[in-house]
């Protein structure tokens, strides 16, 4: 049996190791991100190409997600590198300090906006949390805080504000020209950071067709003022991420489990992907097996119907890149089969508005309450796949397309199996025959099974599905068929 969910992982100095690369795409990654808020463009370009050549010799689709940095607010750096503060110390945050010249008094910040954002009485999180102060007073360019929670604070760290309301635009100058690099590496998705609206999407995505990119757009649910604006932000995007580091920060880590769970809700039933991230597989950096609470949370984004599940540091800089991958993996394989991702009445009560749309929804009838082994979606731009995995099932779905990319941007769907299939250079008559044919060439079905199929009258057409078949296999030259 296939995987249904799907892996997400980071890609970073431990997978630039072509060994390490060649595990992690064995191993089932089933797209890669490249983080921009580290590294340079050459470097992303090469690691794109290097990925795509990889996974093409091991005859596998695996899609690019170019994740950019956004307005994470940063301390500067410190001339020792790191200083040691305690619980009462007083410390601060200088607009108008050189930047490479924090002490263990002040350090610089890149965002001089910081000093108008914040007052007297804030709480500041640096590091994600690790470190707490409290602001007692704005004076110029000065932020004085009062250390609550101690540790080490090196160079760079992100500072948020409890309960967000930072003013920063979601697209800097330099995921502006991140933008340009995700076009030029036809990245499948390109994830914005910290957007406020579904205006900033709209914006993102504007920026990447005018620099000529296809991708999807995945916005990062990571302020706490989004979760106001969820449902334009998820109408604006093609997917969301729960980006858990920084949301937990801004709301609190124990708001994230009921707002991990609305979010996916919502995604799935406005038509849109959902990925869940940050720290699935944290102690997997060091360890080479999860802790029982990391694999629970992983099970439990696959009950809640998250699409895919995401590695950060786990895979790009940690010890064991492929095993946390086998470990996601080992653990959805068993959550999927649970009747709670199988059964669905997502749906039962609503209209459909399109004829495509329609026939998607009827598919997956169809298929859930019949023996049925697969489905085949003959699709142009992923639609018809996409409206069927938004339904839980336990039936494969096979995207059988002739574009490149919209195999790449299926490896994001839950369920949804990129194949590629060029309907237009096939026989009206043989079509089904073909298409049986491939899912017998992957051992998917064999004689007696049946295989649901939707297509449209003319092929090749976006949006232009309006057939469903249900296919009994078998060896005849061209299969029993009912057209519904
Ligand atoms: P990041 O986003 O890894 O780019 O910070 C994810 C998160 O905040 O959880
Ligand atoms: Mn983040």
């Amino acid at each position: 049996m296939q995987r249904r969910t799907k892996i997400v992982a980071t890609l970073g100095p431990a997978t630039d190791d072509p060994k390490v690369l060649d595990k992690i795409i064995e191993a089932g990654v089933d797209v890669v991100r490249l983080n921009f808020s580290h590294g340079n463009a050459d470097q992303h370009r090469e690691r794109a190409e290097k990925v795509r050549n990889r996974a093409r010799a091991h005859g596998r689709q695996v899609g690019v997600l170019v994740d950019l940095q956004g307005p994470k607010i940063r301390i500067g750096e410190f001339i020792d590198g790191e200083v040691e503060l305690n619980e009462g110390d007083l410390f601060i945050l200088d607009a108008a300090l050189d930047e490479s010249q924090g002490t263990k008094e002040r350090v610089g910040i890149a965002y001089k906006e910081l000093v108008n954002d914040v007052s007297r009485g804030d709480t500041l999180l640096l590091d994600d949390g690790r470190m707490e102060m409290w602001v007692e007073e704005v004076k110029g360019a000065e932020i004085h805080c009062q250390v609550k929670t101690g540790g080490t604070l090196s160079n760079r760290k992100g500072i948020n504000r409890q309960g967000g309301g930072l003013s920063a635009q979601a697209l800097t100058d330099k995921d502006r020209e991140d933008i340009k690099v995700a076009a030029e590496i036809q990245a499948d998705y390109l994830a914005v950071s910290f957007p406020r609206n579904g205006e900033d999407i709209e914006q993102a995505r504007r920026l990447l067709r005018d620099a000529g990119g296809h991708g999807g757009i995945v916005a990062k649910i990571e302020r706490s003022e989004a979760l106001h604006e969820v449902e334009n932000i998820i109408a604006a995007s093609d997917v969301i991420m729960i980006a858990r580091g920084d949301l937990g920060v801004e709301i609190g880590d124990a708001a994230l489990p009921p707002v991990q769970k609305n979010l996916i809700k919502t995604a799935r039933e406005m038509n849109r992907v959902v990925i869940t991230a940050t720290q699935m597989m944290e102690s997997m950096i060091q360890n080479q097996i999860p802790t029982r609470a990391e694999v629970f949370d992983v099970a439990n984004a696959v009950f809640d119907g998250t699409d895919a599940v995401m590695l950060s540091a786990e895979t790009a800089a940690g010890a064991y890149p492929d095993k946390a991958i086998a470990a996601m993996d080992r653990i959805c394989r068993v959550a999927e089969q649970q009747p709670v991702s199988i059964r669905s009445d997502h749906r039962i009560n609503t209209a459909f508005g399109r004829i495509d749309e329609a026939i998607a929804m009827s598919c997956m009838y169809v298929a859930n309450h019949l023996d049925v082994k697969a489905i085949a979606a003959l699709t142009e731009s992923g639609s018809t796949p996409l409206w069927m995995s938004r339904i839980s099932s336990a039936i494969p779905i096979y995207a059988m397309t002739r574009h490149v990319a919209t195999r790449r941007k299926v490896t994001l769907y839950r369920g949804v199996i990129p194949v590629s299939f060029d309907i237009t250079t096939t026989d009206v008559a043989t079509a089904n025959k073909e298409i049986i044919d491939e899912l017998k060439r992957r051992g998917v079905v064999r004689d007696g099974d049946l295989v649901v199929i939707t297509k449209g009258d003319l092929a090749g057409i976006h949006g232009g599905t309006n057939s469903i078949k249900i296919v009994e296999v078998s060896d005849d030259l061209l299969p029993k068929g009912v057209d519904v």
